[in-house]
């Protein structure tokens, strides 16, 4: 044996033609939440590059990438900062656990880090390494923190249909999407869902604000019909993302907090994608206006450079486990992980530095917001929805009667072929086309994504006159 051994990498073969990318992924490469067989046949776009709010594929074209990689490229690509962190760590010191009684300086900077720009009465994080590791998390918390009060039956958790909360087996249960539900023996026992408050497909008979308070009071009914004293916690996405930017009306969430209030439920914000600035606050229970006992969080944390996940414990569940509680008998191998704090830090420091949170909250939100409402007067536009730097719309068949196209066309799909023809990456949840762009947009920015927009818009008017769908 050497007694040195440091062996070079190789260089990696980043010169393949698409072609041969494509060939290799349908080999070997199983992507999530897809239908294998039928991307084989076409191929996978191979995307090979980014800086700033753009995306470039293995062909050379350029793309306005208005989802945030997936949610979560919060400060753009490109970040040196971020860059930097990671590869300092990762010299210094690139992995340890905290299993063992120990600790890394990262991990223990991140969790104070946190803690400071969390809500008043946030003073403690669980680490995990990705948002739904993070939701299983909250099923064990919620369950132990009311063992340890000496209440085991109180153990159902209410969350609500379409909303999306990961895709473990615990995600998925507290997640309300029917089609991840029929794979896999879901949802696990002692999950239950109610309706979402989307108001323009359940609530247009009546005013937003009613609504609002309609859609929250299927929480108590569904608390009364489960029995009060068998409830654990309610979570929900102050802005449902996955589900279609879903914004609820104003009311709703003040509501479901005097509800949970009311009857001593835990209050859980998944802030996987409202978390770190994306609605003009830190946190997307804060623009809501509720004051969660428990929040997930894990993409903007690290802006996506690095996986992480976690959850940020409230002060009414941290007194019980750490004064009453005895082992937490739950973690992973990578709870902490030295390199992925590392790179949280320097992006929550990055968020600050550049003032990110303000700069969506009275600047680009505000003003995405405004270019969202003027889609309005568009032929095939039904509905828009915006909160921060998240925004969607609804495509329909008859705009006067809210008359939705037939699933089987799949309009959705078709504009978002036209997006990605065009250089942008909008998504498609049935016929929402929806986006999430990076935070550190400029206005200008904006208007060139709106002129893209409007653009696709009318092309998917133009095959909707052609094909007689209108
Ligand atoms: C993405 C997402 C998750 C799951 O996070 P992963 O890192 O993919 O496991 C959970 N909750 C919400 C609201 C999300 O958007």
């Amino acid at each position: 044996m050497q007694d040195n051994i440091v062996i070079q990498a190789p260089a990696v073969a980043t010169q393949r033609s698409t072609r041969e990318w494509q060939q290799a992924d349908s080999k070997h490469f199983l992507h999530p939440f897809t239908d294998f067989g039928s991307l084989n046949k076409k191929g996978s776009r191979i995307i090979t590059k980014a800086e700033g709010i753009y995306i470039w594929d293995s062909e050379g074209h350029k793309i306005l990438d208005a989802m945030s990689g997936l949610w979560c490229v919060n400060v753009g690509y490109g970040q040196q900062s971020l860059i930097d962190a990671a590869t300092r760590q990762m010299k210094e010191l690139p992995f340890y656990n905290a299993f063992f009684q120990t600790a890394t300086p990262p991990s223990i900077e991140l969790a104070e880090l946190l803690a400071q720009v969390s809500p008043p009465g946030f003073e403690h994080v669980f680490f995990t390494g990705s948002g739904s590791e993070g939701n299983d998390t909250i099923v064990r918390m919620v369950r132990r923190y009311w063992d340890i009060l000496g209440q085991p039956e109180r153990h159902v958790i209410i969350s609500r249909k379409n909303g999306y909360h990961g895709s473990t087996m615990a995600g998925a249960s507290l997640g309300g999407m029917s089609y991840m539900h029929a794979q896999g023996g879901l949802p696990i026992p002692g999950i239950v869902h109610i309706d979402q408050p989307y108001w323009y497909e359940n609530g247009r008979d009546m005013s937003r604000a009613d609504f609002g308070k309609v859609a929250a009071g299927w929480l108590e009914a569904k608390i009364l019909e489960v029995g009060p004293e068998k409830v654990a916690a309610f979570i929900g996405e102050p802005v449902q993302g996955a589900g279609g930017v879903i914004v609820p009306p104003e009311t709703y969430w003040p509501e479901i907090q005097r509800i949970c209030d009311q009857y001593g439920i835990l209050l859980v914000s998944d802030e996987v994608i409202c978390g770190f600035g994306r609605t003009g606050h830190w946190f997307g229970s804060q623009t809501m206006g509720s004051k969660p006992d428990l929040m997930t969080f894990a993409k903007g944390v690290t802006s996506g450079y690095i996986p992480l996940g976690g959850v940020m414990v409230g002060d009414r569940v941290a007194k019980v486990l750490i004064e009453q509680g005895g082992d937490f008998n739950h973690g992973f191998t990578y709870s902490g992980h030295p390199v992925a704090a590392a790179v949280a830090v320097a992006n929550i420091k990055l968020i600050q530095q550049l003032r990110l949170v303000e700069h969506v909250r009275d600047n680009v939100g505000p003003y995405l917001a405004e270019q969202f409402e003027s889609l309005r007067d568009h032929p095939l536009v039904g509905d828009v929805d915006h909160c921060g730097m998240m925004a969607g719309l609804l495509l329909v068949k008859d705009k006067a009667k809210g008359t939705p196209f037939p699933s089987e066309l799949e309009v959705g799909m078709v504009c978002r072929g036209h997006c990605f023809g065009n250089g942008l990456i909008m998504r498609a949840v049935g016929d929402r086309m929806i986006i999430a762009p990076p935070l550190v947009m400029s206005r200008a920015q904006i208007d060139e994504l709106m002129a893209l927009v409007r653009k696709c818009l009318d092309l998917t008017l133009a095959d909707a006159n052609r094909q007689g769908w209108l």
